[in-house]
């Protein structure tokens, strides 16, 4: 399992450095995020160190993703949100700052809830010819 040593949460995961862990098992581990952005804030991570989403084996993807449910599913049982968004931030164009895959699980409560994700649309796109050019690349 690979380890970075400038890495704060192969730190975590390794029981380095502490934090408010809710599970763990070999391959994973779920703990509350320090700065959280609501009220159970949590963030799934991979015992090994992988960049982020995009780099990480499928089959500990997968585990990762599992994990995540669970959370979600806790989340509107236990602490009683009405709603859950899952976010993995991949490379600094999109907001990443640890470069160790991680699942953000927010759970979301009655708006305004101070979280405010927002999708701004973009114009003018050729839908058909970027579909066209995306398909041959996942063939
Ligand atoms: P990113 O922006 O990379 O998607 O999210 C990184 C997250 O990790 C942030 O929400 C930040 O609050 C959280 N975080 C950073 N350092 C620590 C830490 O030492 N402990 C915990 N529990 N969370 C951390
Ligand atoms: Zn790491």
């Amino acid at each position: 399992m690979k380890f970075d040593q400038n890495c704060i949460f192969c730190k975590i995961a390794n029981k380095i450095i502490p934090s408010t862990i809710l599970y763990e098992d070999d391959d994973v581990v779920a703990f509350l995020d320090v700065n959280p952005v609501s009220y159970g804030h949590t963030l799934v991570v991979t015992k090994g160190h992988y960049e982020n989403f995009l780099s990480c084996p499928k089959d500990i993807m997968h585990k990762v993703y599992d994990l995540a449910q669970r959370i979600g599913q806790v989340q509107i049982k236990q602490l009683g949100a009405k709603g859950v968004n899952i976010l993995s931030n991949c490379y600094e164009a999109a907001g990443q700052t640890v470069m160790h895959f991680h699942v953000h699980v927010i759970p979301r409560y009655n708006a305004p809830d101070g979280l405010c994700l927002e999708f701004n649309k973009i114009d003018d796109v050729n839908l058909p010819a970027l579909a066209e050019e995306l398909k041959e690349n996942l063939k």
